[in-house]
């Protein structure tokens, strides 16, 4: 039997951390990339004797979450101590929710590779507290532990098993993260640890209806590592029931380098975390009027973006995909276009020259330097024929690298178009003379001679001279 014999099974626990300013039980700050344990307290650092305190935002944010994904938020929920012992967790127990997470039964819907939409359910969305950090071999030999981290709010979203290939995981979780960052919950950088997924993943005959054994694979927070980390563990579960082996259920780390697998710990259902209420947190009760207030503040999500913009601004369907899967790029367009009013123009800089540089520096568009007001100008500057759409690429790569005013740009480089017809004739004599043979090609018939001139006066104004009149103006001389 091959690949095609089996059927691919995955399901996602995402790990997301809110962006509230305080952590979820005491009242340290929560930014990434303080000195190590600097943003600590005697609670979060689980001395004896603190008691903690649910910070409200984070049930705001979460039911916030739930509300985005069609979740129906519980009433009546509550924390609970999920015991275990690591290093990075100073209390030995996690406070998390067990049998009573505060969103359940939702959904997020997915456009599969056919163009259908497809509905991946989400079993429960839970708060609970994230962990410290370990760093290991700063000095010496040993590990230190960093408990910024410890406390951080950590949304927990668990999907149903129902996603069926590595590119439905992608599109679940990107829709996913563009839902979290619209509604502004979580900044979701996935190489800040902001955004991190437990894969689950497991195969089964064709035609079985009984799941097959899952492994784990932990911590994941890159699109490119889950895509890899998921298409290696299919492979490796095929291989072994080929063999006549069996799946072990176990915990797996994905290794970027060497592109496998590898054990961290196995039979992970018998690990009991003796979970129980927190008796030093009380119940969590939510009124209708406090959900419905919620629900009103909602803003536009994705789905209604996209809509728009395919009404209001004709995108295509691939564009308006592409612009609206992220916020950030979404308001870079809605800004630019308040700016310069040519939605085709911003549209095009988005999807083909923006995106490119994003792909090749692999950066994501939260990390775009500039602001849409600037895009805005520069579109300007093309429309009025200051610059040429060349120079507006060269003008683009400069807002990458140092974001300012694209008119001071272009002054500071002298790469204001040429448009004076004195100008634009002067090189359009230099270039004819030069080239005799491209005349008489172009008399011949020969219409590709047009495109070599205007080609090597573009050349030798540096991509400065205005296209448009030199084509007209080579005609002309042309057709003398
Ligand atoms: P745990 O909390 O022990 O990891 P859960 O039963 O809560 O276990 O499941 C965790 C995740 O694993 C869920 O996202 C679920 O959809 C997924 N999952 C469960 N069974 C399977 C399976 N057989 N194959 C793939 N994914 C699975
Ligand atoms: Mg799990
Ligand atoms: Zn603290």
């Amino acid at each position: 039997m091959s690949r095609e014999d089996y059927e691919v099974i995955i399901g996602l626990e995402v790990h997301a951390e809110l962006s509230t300013k305080t952590k979820i039980f005491c009242s340290c700050p929560t930014k990434f990339g303080a000195d190590p344990n600097t943003q600590t307290c005697p609670i979060c650092m689980a001395m004896p004797g603190t008691l903690p305190v649910l910070n409200e935002r984070v049930v705001e944010y979460a039911v916030k979450a739930g509300l985005a994904t069609n979740c129906e938020i519980s009433q009546d929920s509550k924390n609970d101590r999920k015991n275990y012992f690591y290093p990075d967790l100073p209390k030995a127990y996690q406070i998390s929710q067990f049998d009573k997470p505060l969103c359940e039964h939702g959904y997020v819907e997915i456009e599969t590779k056919d163009g259908e939409k497809k509905k991946i359910r989400l079993t429960r969305i839970h708060i609970e507290e994230d962990a410290g950090k370990l760093n290991h071999d700063e000095f010496g030999g040993g590990s230190l532990v960093d408990l910024n981290r410890a406390g951080v709010p950590l949304i927990e979203i668990v999907s149903e098993p129902d996603i069926r290939s590595s590119e439905e995981t992608e599109k679940y979780l990107r829709k996913l993260k563009s839902i979290l960052e619209y509604i502004e919950v979580s900044d979701c950088k996935m190489q800040e640890g902001s955004l991190r997924a437990d894969v689950n993943v497991s195969v089964r005959k064709k035609g079985d209806t009984k799941l097959g054994t899952r492994t784990e694979m932990k911590n994941m927070n890159s699109f490119r590592s889950i895509t890899r980390a998921i298409e290696y563990e299919i492979d490796r579960q095929i291989d072994i029931i080929e063999d006549g082996g069996v799946i072990e259920q176990e915990t797996l780390r994905w290794d970027d380098v060497s592109g496998k697998t590898f054990s961290m710990r196995d039979k992970e259902d018998a690990q009991d975390y003796r979970y129980f209420p927190d008796p030093d947190l009380v119940a969590i009760q939510l009124s209708d009027e406090y959900i419905q207030n919620i629900k009103d503040t909602l803003p536009e999500l994705p789905e209604s973006r996209k809509q728009r913009y395919l009404e209001e601004y004709k995108l295509s369907e691939k564009d308006a995909n592409l612009i609206t899967s992220s916020k950030y790029l979404s308001d870079l367009f809605e800004g630019a276009i308040k700016v310069c009013h040519n939605p085709k123009a911003v549209n095009n800089w988005i999807i083909s020259d923006i995106s490119r540089i994003l792909n090749e520096t692999e950066q994501e568009p939260i990390e775009i330097p500039f602001d849409s007001n600037q895009l805005g100008k520069l579109v300007i500057l093309i429309d009025k024929g200051t610059i040429s759409s060349s120079i507006g690429k060269k003008v683009l790569v400069e807002l990458f690298e140092n974001p300012r005013d694209p008119e001071e740009i272009i002054k500071e480089k002298g790469w204001i178009q040429i448009s004076d017809e004195g100008a634009i004739q002067e090189v359009v004599s230099k270039i004819l003379e030069a080239n005799p043979q491209s005349i008489a090609d172009y008399k011949a018939g020969k219409d590709k001679a047009l495109g070599f001139l205007v080609g090597q006066a573009m050349k030798e104004t540096k991509g400065k001279a205005n296209p448009q009149m030199l084509n007209k103006m080579f005609l002309e001389e042309l057709n003398k």
